[in-house]
């Protein structure tokens, strides 16, 4: 095969990593992508986030320390014409790897990893065991990557930013950078989009002053993203992470049959499992629902849905995203004629009103409230703080990165997680703590089973595993560690959800940890002085 080689590619891995400075590496990873054909970007743009499958699937190598270890005593299966490995070659057969289940496929993946191994030297074996263990610590992130291709197509980091959401998938974004495609990708219905995200706000006050003075509240339901297409009589119903749910859910396509009217349009909302007086029930409840593909009408009786719609995208083949919120609200409120799914609002300058509106809503069994600039666009991620979520519990997403055996009760669980922040500067996952609080029998049963899945190494005390599972933790406090390279760790850390549906690059990151960590020392400082 042809292409690009992973020499190359791992020579480029090797000097991001020795190279600190962002704008710097920017300009490393965009010289390098620009010299590539389309196709080999493509392939480049997943090695370089150490992520093989790509962001709309979830298909981790899954590949264990003993199988690479034995893969690399196993020797150099040399053959006399052994081609040069090309990043192509790598992504195919990282991809077959990822591909293997069941009784058998350890020594499949271990005889892939072998030839490909064999055909790599001591530089490309480094770079690819790190895309394989899912840590590259070279710094680049999903938005340094972006703000490369933004020089190789000579637009500005907005504007890569809305491509990014409107594609949905890096590889496939540097493809159509090299093929100079950008331009035409457009949002049209059954094409999900990544959705517009939240940032942390520390009190209703605090969202009140970001947005200038004035912003609109809702309840931040604690269930499931949901974007829903409808067109050409069709509707189908979409994850955050971009697959199609529709199947599952045929009680929230029936809700929009009814409830809304009109000919096209992309929704934004969100689903909640709710009891039989229309509270809300736990998140899991929610994920059981997404999860089941047969016997859906059963489940469908078994634990309702409630459906609350709070954006529109698109409406009848116009994009509204560039539309101020409450101008997209005004259409959304349009085409919606059971005012039950429109998500309730408070439009206030006062904190106090605001507060008020917080302790009613989390009376109501919900999460917090959201608050959204009024003015503000449908804009990609979480950039810029116009939406902004407030829960009255300090709450942080972090990923674990191993796990130690339970004892006593928890004998036979993976039951102490460790837990780390994403350090954006070097890419690496750093500890911040460990918790086994939180957590149902069941939770521990199914956690344990998925850590073995992503297994990479055993240790005497549990497992290392690759960075994948997501948990969001409550803690009373931050406090500054000796212990952890990451200088800080969380007090009194208990898991209060598994995020089943985020991906491990959207876990906090050390800065925010550390702008949190201030901003504490400050209110104690507050404290202190009696104010
Ligand atoms: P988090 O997942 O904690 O970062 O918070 C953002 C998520 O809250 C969104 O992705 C939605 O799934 C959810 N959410 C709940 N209520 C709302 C709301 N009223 N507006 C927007 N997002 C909401």
């Amino acid at each position: 095969m042809t292409g690009s080689s992973f020499r190359e590619f791992a020579e480029l891995c090797e000097k991001l990593a020795e190279t600190s400075e962002r704008n710097a590496k920017i300009q490393l990873v965009a010289s390098y992508l620009k010299a590539l054909s389309p196709e080999d970007a493509k392939a480049a743009a997943y090695l370089l986030v150490g992520n093989p499958s790509g962001e709309k699937r979830r298909e981790p190598i899954n590949v264990g320390w003993a199988t690479v270890s034995e893969a690399l005593e196993g020797g150099k299966v040399a053959t006399l014409l052994q081609s040069e490995l090309t990043i192509q070659d790598v992504l195919q057969l990282l991809r077959s790897m990822a591909k293997q289940e069941g009784p058998g496929s350890r020594g499949v993946k271990k005889a892939i990893l072998q030839s490909l191994l064999s055909r790599a030297g001591p530089l490309e074996e480094k770079w690819l065991l790190r895309i394989i263990f899912g840590e590259m610590r070279h710094g680049v992130s999903h938005g340094l990557l972006l703000d490369a291709l933004a020089q190789v197509a000579g637009v500005d980091a907005e504007r890569i930013r809305r491509f990014d959401m409107l594609v949905g998938d890096l590889g496939e974004l540097a493809e159509k950078t090299l093929k100079r495609e950008l331009e035409t990708v457009e949002l049209k219905p059954f094409n999900p989009v990544k959705p517009m995200l939240a940032e942390m706000a520390q009190s209703v006050k605090e969202a009140l002053i970001e947005h200038g003075g004035k912003t609109i509240f809702e309840p931040k339901y604690d269930g499931v993203r949901l974007q829903i297409h409808i067109s050409g009589g069709e509707v189908r119903l979409y994850t955050r992470r971009l697959t199609e749910v529709t199947k599952s859910l045929p009680d929230v396509e029936e809700a929009i049959r009814k409830g809304v009217r009109c000919r096209e349009a992309i929704i934004d909302g969100e689903v909640m499992a709710v009891d039989e007086r229309n509270r809300p029930l736990p998140f899991q409840e929610t994920m059981k629902r997404l999860g089941r593909e047969k016997e859906v009408e059963k489940a469908a009786a078994e634990i309702p849905l409630r459906l609350q719609l709070f954006d529109l995208l698109l409406l009848e083949g116009r994009p509204c995203i560039d539309k101020p919120l409450t101008e997209r609200r005004r259409l959304l409120e349009e085409i919606t004629v059971d005012k039950h799914l429109l998500t309730p609002q408070l439009l206030t300058e006062s904190p106090e009103e605001a507060g008020a509106f917080l302790s009613n809503v989390v009376e109501q069994g919900y999460e917090g409230v959201m608050a959204k600039d009024p003015r503000s666009l449908y804009t990609p991620g979480r950039r810029g703080g116009k939406w902004l979520k407030v829960k009255p519990a300090d709450t942080l997403d972090v990923v674990i990165i191993a796990a130690e055996w339970g004892h006593g009760r928890r004998r036979g669980w993976l039951s102490n997680y460790h837990l780390a922040v994403l350090d954006e500067e070097t890419g690496r996952f750093e500890m911040v703590g460990k918790t086994f609080k939180g957590l149902t029998d069941k939770e521990f049963e199914e956690i344990t089973s998925y850590l073995q899945s992503i297994k990479i190494k055993d240790m005497e005390w549990g497992v290392v595993v690759r960075p994948e599972l997501v948990v969001e933790v409550a803690y009373n406090e931050i406090q500054q560690s000796p212990h952890y390279r990451s200088g800080y760790a969380l007090r009194f850390a208990r898991v209060t959800r598994i995020r089943w549906d985020k991906h491990p690059q959207e876990v906090d990151t050390l800065q925010r940890l550390k702008t949190l960590y201030e901003k504490q020392f400050e209110k104690k400082g507050r404290l202190n002085t009696g104010e």
